[in-house]
C-alpha cells in the first residue's frame, strides 16, 4: 500500500478510538502495574510501567511511522536518547561526529568517549574527503546533524551514510531541526534517527523528551529497549501522551513555521543592519540545492543572522523585539530569539554577533515588522 501523507500519519499513526469506551482522545494510563492472568501470564503485553506503557507504545509506533522505521524508543530528554545510542561505543571504538552541532550533544560526546576510553573524531561533514579519512580506520558510530546548530549548514545524508557503512559504522542522524515533515533520514540509508522531542515534536515548549527511531535492525531496536529498562529512564506516560497529542498537528505547525522562516530570512537578507543570514531555504545558501533535494518537505524554521557590529549590538537587537521572546530552545509555536555564543559559554565557536531565531506560527508579516523595528 502507498505510504499515507504526512498529515494523515500525524493524525492516524498508532491512534484509533479506544476499544473499551470508544473514547477518541487517547486515555492516559498512569498505572504503574498491570494485572496478570490466572496462569501468571501477561496476555495484554504490559507488566510494569518502567518496561512499557500503552502511551509510550503509541508514541513510539507513531514516531516509527513518521520516520519510516521499524520501531522507536522514547526517553526523558533528547540527551537521554543520545545516551542510549552512545552505549553502543566500546573502549577503543570510534565516534565520528561533526565539528559543528548542538553544543549539548558535542559536550556529551566528549565526556562519554573520555569515560568509556573510546575515540572521538570531529570532522567537517561538508568535506567528503575529511569524512572518508575519519572513518578509514573503521568507526562504530558516525553521527550527523543536518541542518546544523547554529550555522544551518547542510550535510549530504546519502553520501555520509554510504561512507559510514563502508567503515562498518552505525550511522545516526539528529533530525530535531528538520523533523520528519521536512526530511526523512531513513530514506537516505541512515540507521538511527534521534530527536529532541522537546522541540518540534512537542511544539509547545511544555514537555521534555527524546526518541531514537530504528530504520531496519531489529536487534538494535531490542538493544535500545533493553537500555530503557537498564537505565530505568523511560519517558513518563503523561509526557508520552502530550507528545502524541502534539504530533497530530506537527505537519501543520512545521509547514507554517517553514513558510514564516522563509519570509523572515528573505527580509533579513536585504536589511542593511544584517551582515549575513544562515538559512538553507535562501538561494544564496551554499548548500541550497542539496537542501532542496534532501528536505522535500521544507527548509526548517530555525535561522541565524550575524548583525553588523559586535556582541553588544546583537544583544541590543534581541532586547528590542516584542514578538520574538528572548529564550533558548526552538520548535515551539512562539518565536524565540537568542544570543547563541553567550548560552554556549567559553569555548563556543559561534560568532559573537550571531542571533539564532526560531520562527513560530505567528503571521510572518507580524514577525517581519517586529524585526524591522528592532533593527531600526
Ligand atoms: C535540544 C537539542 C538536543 C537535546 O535535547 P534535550 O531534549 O534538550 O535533551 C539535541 N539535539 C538538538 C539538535 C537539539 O536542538
Amino acid at each position: 500500500m502507498k505510504r499515507s501523507g504526512i498529515n494523515t500519519l500525524c493524525v492516524h499513526a498508532a491512534h484509533s478510538p479506544e476499544a473499551g469506551s470508544g473514547a477518541l482522545a487517547e486515555p492516559i494510563v498512569l498505572s504503574t502495574t498491570f494485572e496478570r492472568d490466572a496462569d501468571g501470564g501477561y496476555p495484554r503485553g504490559y507488566r510494569y510501567s518502567r518496561e512499557g506503557t500503552p502511551n509510550r507504545a503509541a508514541l513510539e509506533s507513531c514516531l516509527a511511522a513518521l520516520e519510516g522505521g521499524i520501531g522507536a524508543a522514547a526517553f526523558g530528554s533528547g540527551l537521554a536518547a543520545n545516551m542510549a545510542v552512545l552505549d553502543l561505543l566500546g573502549a577503543g571504538e570510534r565516534l565520528v561526529a561533526p565539528l559543528e552541532g548542538y553544543y549539548g550533544s558535542l559536550k556529551q560526546f566528549a565526556e562519554v568517549t573520555r569515560q568509556r576510553g573510546a575515540v572521538l573524531k570531529l570532522v567537517d561533514f561538508r568535506e567528503p574527503s575529511a569524512v572518508a579519512a575519519a572513518v578509514s580506520e573503521g568507526a562504530r558510530l558516525v553521527w550527523v546533524e543536518t541542518p546544523t546548530n547554529p550555522l544551518l549548514n547542510v550535510m549530504d545524508l546519502g553520501q555520509i551514510a554510504a561512507l559510514g557503512h563502508q567503515a562498518g559504522a552505525v550511522v545516526v542522524c539528529d533530525n530535531t531541526f528538520a523533523t520528519p515533515v521536512c526530511q526523512r533520514p531513513c530514506s537516505f540509508g541512515v540507521d538511527l534517527v534521534v530527536h529532541s522531542a522537546t522541540k518540534y515534536l512537542g511544539g509547545h515548549s511544555d514537555v521534555l523528551g527524546g526518541a531514537v527511531v530504528v530504520r531496519e535492525d531489529a536487534a538494535l531496536l531490542e538493544r535500545l529497549h533493553a537500555w530503557q529498562r537498564l537505565a530505568g529512564s523511560p519517558l513518563a506516560a503523561f509526557d508520552c501522551w502530550l507528545l502524541r497529542r502534539s504530533i497530530a498537528t506537527l505537519a501543520l505547525r512545521v509547514r507554517a513555521q517553514c513558510r514564516g522562516a522563509l519570509e523572515v530570512a528573505g527580509f533579513l537578507a536585504t536589511h542593511p543592519a544584517v551582515a549575513q543570514v544562515f538559512y538553507p531555504g535562501l538561494a544564496s545558501h551554499a548548500a541550497h540545492a542539496l537542501a532542496a533535494a534532501q528536505m522535500p518537505g521544507g527548509f526548517g524554521a530555525v535561522l541565524s543572522v550575524c548583525i553588523v557590529g559586535d556582541a553588544a549590538r546583537a544583544l541590543e537587537v534581541a532586547a528590542r523585539t516584542r514578538l520574538f521572546t528572548r529564550a533558548t530552545s526552538l520548535g515551539g509555536v512562539e518565536s524565540l530569539i537568542e544570543h547563541r555564543a553567550s548560552i554556549e559559554g567559553p569555548g563556543s565557536r559561534t560568532p559573537q554577533n550571531l542571533l539564532r531565531l526560531s520562527v513560530g506560527i505567528e503571521e510572518p508579516e507580524d514577525l517581519v515588522e517586529d524585526l524591522r523595528q528592532a533593527l531600526a
